[in-house]
């Protein structure tokens, strides 16, 4: 038996079981969480794999697991029903055969008289074989124990499927063995997560990548991109000893390429930035919103406290509520049509002067998928924003469908005041 490198985490094998998360009927609950609740712990997971209930593909998979595993932990197939194998399997194929535990039996006699059956139903008698030579795992929350095995240096761990009583297996058995079971281990990765906006995946990765690069290779670092509509999150990560040391610098290298786009706000979220930007100077926000039909506000009030700074907003979607609520002229809607720099600026003028606030945006496009034309396709949005620091309109073109167009219009409004209450781009322009 070759012992784990004490300098990296102990590779862990995720296996779940269960034909209800093969055919997509349930989402796997227990792999990921294990997944998070490991890592920092000197875990790295190494695959995280999900078979059916059936026997011979569980066979594959666990041997697969027992190759590569240090720590291999499978969730369900543990119970009393017949499509239940994974403990039948496992001792297979380890070559230990299941004896009854006297323990379980009188555990499972009491839990089941306890729900008032005269006793334990024949087939949970099952949940009594252990493994020769495994560990049980008390379960606070079921009937069916955890069980461990240990096999050389490696440990596999077969836990129920039920997410409630995998995570309660996990946290009172399984946590507190693991320093038993694996006592030289490298601590787990640290990482840091940094929300950008405003750049497009590939052009980011286009600056950052050399920025990163330069000074030399960093032993233990890695990091990964995750595009949504939102923006771009990072995730610098770092293992080994020196971690703490190398993720400082991955962060340094990265920052001047960074800044323009970071997100400042613990959450990732634009909107709690803004707000914190506007309730630090005592300037309320309005807003009149055609397009996004809401959603800048939802997004504002979404924030717990956004009442300190936001005022409220007129979804001003028919031409009419733009002139009798928020007092844009006829003439500008005639005359340049309610998806313009001037009708904007009026729709953000009128908001600010009926609700009295200090700052006040407007957004008015076309989502689609319908009313693009030659001259204003869809996708086409423009944007008014005024301010005590000044005032400026301007357009811009997103890609995708309605959904898409407006979800990128909202966050692109909320960027765009955040910077230009940030000082970090010009107010007028
Ligand atoms: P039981 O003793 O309840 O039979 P078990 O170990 O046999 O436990 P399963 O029969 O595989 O577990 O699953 C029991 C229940 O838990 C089912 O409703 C199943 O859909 C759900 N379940 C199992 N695995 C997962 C998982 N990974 N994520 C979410 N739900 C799960
Ligand atoms: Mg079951």
């Amino acid at each position: 038996v070759t012992p784990f490198d004490p300098n990296v985490p102990v590779p862990l094998f995720i296996l779940t079981i269960g034909d209800e998360l093969l055919s997509g009927e349930r989402v796997d609950l227990n792999g990921p969480w294990l997944a998070r609740t490991l890592e920092p712990l000197g875990f790295v997971v190494r695959e995280m794999l999900t078979v059916g209930d059936e026997e011979g593909p569980l066979m594959d998979a666990l041997s697969r697991a027992l190759l590569l595993g240090g720590l291999v932990v499978t969730s369900g197939g543990l119970g009393p029903t017949s499509d239940d194998r994974t403990r039948d399997v496992v001792a297979r194929l380890l070559g230990r055969p299941l004896q009854v535990d006297p323990d379980i039996v009188a555990q499972l006699e009491q839990r089941y008289r306890a729900r008032g059956l005269p006793g334990t139903p024949e087939p949970a008698l099952k949940m009594a074989g252990v493994p020769l030579g495994a560990e049980t795992l008390p379960n606070p929350r079921g009937v069916a124990p955890g069980l461990a095995i240990a096999e050389g240096n490696r440990r596999c761990v077969l836990l129920p499927g039920v997410p409630v009583e995998f995570k309660a297996i996990v946290e009172s058995a399984m946590i507190p063995r693991l320093d038993a079971w694996f006592p030289h281990r490298a601590p787990g990765p640290v990482s840091a997560l940094v929300h950008t906006t405003g750049i497009a995946e590939s052009v980011l990765s286009g600056q950052l990548e050399p920025a990163l690069a330069e000074g030399g290779g960093l032993a233990g670092a890695s990091w990964a991109y995750r595009p949504s509509l939102r923006g771009v999150e990072l995730r610098f990560s770092a293992v080994g000893g020196e971690a703490p040391a190398v993720l400082q610098e991955l962060l340094r290298r990265a920052e001047p390429v960074l800044a323009p786009y970071r997100i400042e706000a613990g959450s990732g979220d634009l909107a709690e930035w803004v707000l914190r930007l506007c309730g630090d100077r005592n300037w309320r926000i309005a807003l009149a919103e055609s397009c996004t039909g809401g959603m800048v506000a939802a997004r504002l009030t979404a924030v717990p406290g956004s009442s300190r700074a936001f005022l409220g907003g007129v979804v001003a979607y028919d031409n009419r509520v733009k002139q009798d609520l928020l007092e844009v002229p006829a003439t500008l809607l005639n005359q340049h049509g309610a998806v313009s720099g001037p009708v904007v600026e009026a729709m953000a003028q009128g908001v600010a002067r009926r609700f009295g606030a200090e700052v006040a945006l407007s957004v008015s496009g076309v989502a689609g998928p319908g009313g693009g034309t030659e001259a204003k396709p869809v996708g086409e949005v423009w944007f008014a924003l005024s301010s005590p620091l000044g005032g400026v309109s301007w357009r811009q073109r997103f890609p995708g469908e309605r959904d898409e167009v407006r979800e990128r219009a909202t966050q692109h409004a909320l960027h765009r005041m955040a910077q230009a209450l940030a000082g970090s781009s010009p107010i007028s322009g």
